[in-house]
């Protein structure tokens, strides 16, 4: 059996991690990071994962797809706000749903997310050298239904068998407690880029029993990186006229180098932002620049209501666990925002304790998901290990009134299961539609609905007869499944969902295949180029040659020639036969060239002669020194 392994999808970075031999370990990326962008980019038809997508971001920044964890499962009413600060087009998409426009196409968030996921396995694969299939995935604690469905489903567009989806910082618990003894509580404050989660677990005897959990998904990194922004361009805007969040690449240098001072000032008290040639005077044509000196002070002020706005949901988890800060033992920090020196003091000034800071904060929730998905597969170095987790947010129905009627409570354990009966309010009522909620307040229009149910086919009877008997069933990913039958008729009845943003499985099957040919398409591609550019230093080789064998007659320095320009024509051209063609027929010219001018230059260049083309191929710049002709 393949291993499984467990995978750390973030806002802003990724890593993936795999159990070896008893511990988990992070799987190093094809370029040798050890955490992955979460970025995406298409560039012509081809599809750019991680670092080289975050690298061209500036140069092309409607098409480099970044933090779109911010989407996923999302209804476009709640993300509008963030949508228009996208330097990409972010819009409305079918049922309310989510659409990133890109090149004239319209990708769901799932899509772009099964990207990341697609190339953290493929490189996992070359580096285990086994084709891996199974995995993990963690979402943050407070991801509601449809983010967790959404999650799961951009690992099922990326060819995965998701064996589980876990939240984040119980991942980061299970890193952290895999070797301790004895019963603790601790709190896990985790800031990433683009959410917040606190979750309170008790640790012992390898039992992990998740307490309660709280969070904000709309607070990260990210929004201290706007702060810097908006701080930059308002000024900007008062001394020029000119707002620079209009342009999309000057937004784009802009967040990339608020970015940059906010992480500078994590060690540094002050910074300088500079950013040469942002844009042009429209009238003069002049250059214009930023340059802008940042204190960690002024970085504070700027970003005071976010740091407020961490303190409620610590407090909310306290409450919810009947727990108060002196209970806690340990604050474990995860989240490359832990980093921030307020962000540590104000964790310190809440819970009255010096943060844990012995598990690597972008590592701990991938290590952690790398043994849940050992757990799963049975690895019995793990010994007998527990999780116990709960459901982050209420869930319930719309009942009369316009009210929410709580089926399942926040902080209830999962996998939890509860039925209620509800009945028909009008005679001869054939259907009854039923609104699932989620959320904590009190009226339905409040909360999220996951989705409308209809149950139609009830046989006429009169008001309040129908035993409509609702089941609502979360499993281990918190993910929801709704049931719903008429008891008196003995008949169950069929259920319709409706007005949902999540993809419906023939999308998430047209959506595979789509993934598929464009990862084959990718390969071709590639290999498209390889077998130019082995071409082309065949043709540089046999130029040289022609060049440096100055004894060569006339005749086979011209038949050479020839087919060395036929070459760059095929090249030119970009014609797969053609190029095949001229491959074939200028490694054949030159074989002749080097054969028939052996005696007058080196021994050993007949016999590369044949191996230079095959050497080509396999690397696009070898212009060979053991090629030449000794002189
Ligand atoms: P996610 O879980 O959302 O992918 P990470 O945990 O990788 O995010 O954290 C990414 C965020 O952490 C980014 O906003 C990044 O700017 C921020 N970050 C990383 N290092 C530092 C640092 N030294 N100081 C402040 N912020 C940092
Ligand atoms: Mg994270």
């Amino acid at each position: 059996m393949a291993k499984a392994v467990g995978i750390d999808l973030g806002t802003t970075n990724s890593v993936i991690a795999v159990m070896e031999g008893g511990r988990p370990e992070v799987i190093v990326n094809a370029e040798g990071g050890r955490t992955t962008p979460s970025v995406v980019a298409y560039k012509g038809d081809e599809t750019l994962v991680g670092q080289i997508a975050r690298r061209q971001a500036a140069l092309n920044p409607a098409a480099t797809l970044f933090e779109v964890k911010r989407f996923i499962g999302r209804r476009w009413d709640e993300v509008k706000e963030e949508a228009a600060r996208s330097p990409f087009a972010v819009k409305e998409g079918p049922g309310g749903s989510v659409r990133i426009s890109v090149n004239g196409k319209d990708l769901a968030p799932e899509q772009v997310s099964a990207e990341v996921l697609r190339k953290l396995v493929a490189d996992a694969s070359a580096k285990l050298g086994q084709k891996i299939t199974d995995a993990v995935i963690t979402v943050p604690a407070y991801f509601d239904n449809s983010q967790r469905e959404a999650t799961k489903q951009a690992g099922e567009i990326a060819g995965l068998n998701v064996l589980r989806v876990i939240n984040e910082p119980t991942a980061a618990a299970l890193a952290y407690g895999l070797e301790r003894k004895g019963n603790e509580t601790v709190l896990v404050f985790d800031l990433g880029g683009g959410t917040f989660d606190v979750t309170i677990l008790e640790l012992g005897d390898g039992v992990f029993e998740v307490k309660s959990t709280a969070g904000d998904t709309h607070l990260g990194g990210a929004d201290f990186d706007h702060r810097i922004v908006d701080w930059l361009a308002e000024d900007f805007n008062k001394e020029h006229n000119f707002d620079l969040r209009k342009d999309k690449q000057a937004l784009q240098r802009l967040i990339e180098a608020a970015e940059k001072a906010k992480i500078d000032l994590s060690n540094a008290s002050e910074t300088t932002v500079s950013l040469p040639f942002i844009t042009f005077d429209p009238e003069t044509r002049t250059p214009m620049h930023v340059e802008k000196v940042l204190t960690r002070a002024k970085f504070e002020e700027l970003t005071a209501d976010l740091l407020r706005r961490v303190r409620k949901p610590v407090e909310q988890a306290l409450s919810d666990a009947k727990l108060s800060a002196s209970d806690i033992n340990e604050v474990i920090l995860v989240g490359g925002s832990t980093r921030i020196p307020a962000v540590k003091r104000i964790v310190q000034d809440i819970t009255g304790k010096t943060p844990n800071e012995s598990v690597n904060p972008d590592e701990a929730v991938a290590l952690g998901a790398a043994v849940q998905a050992g757990i799963i597969q049975g690895d019995s170095s793990l010994g007998d290990i527990v999780l116990v987790d709960v459901t982050p947010l209420t869930l319930g129905v719309e009942v009369k009134g316009g009210m929410i009627a709580p089926m399942i409570t926040r902080n209830t354990t999962v996998p939890a299961k509860k039925t209620e009966i509800y009945t028909t309010a009008e005679n001869n009522q054939p259907g009854v539609e039923i609104n699932v909620l989620q959320g904590e307040r009190p009226m339905a229009a409040d909360n999220k609905s996951l989705g409308r149910f209809k149950l139609e086919g009830i046989p006429p009877m009169p008001a309040g007869r129908a035993q409509i008997e609702v089941t609502f069933d979360i499993d281990a990913n918190g993910i929801l499944h709704v049931t719903a039958k008429e008891k008196t008729s003995g008949k169950e009845s069929s259920i319709r969902i409706e007005n949902t943003t999540t993809l419906d499985k023939s999308d998430v099957e047209r959506m595979v295949q789509e993934a598929e040919q464009n990862a084959a398409a990718d390969k071709a591609r590639k290999e498209k180029v390889e077998k130019r550019n082995a071409l082309d230093s065949l043709r540089v080789q046999a130029t040289q040659q022609i060049e440096e064998n100055t004894s060569a007659s006339q005749d086979a320095k011209d038949k050479l020639k020839a087919a060395a320009d036929e070459a760059e024509e095929a090249i030119r051209s970009e014609d797969d036969a053609k190029i095949a063609d001229a491959q074939k027929k200028l490694e054949e010219e030159l074989r002749t060239f080097m054969t028939t001018n052996a005696n007058q230059s080196a021994g050993g260049a007949q016999a590369d002669a044949a191996g230079a083309g095959a050497q080509a191929k396999q690397d696009d710049d070898v212009i060979d020194a053991d090629f030449k002709p000794a002189e």
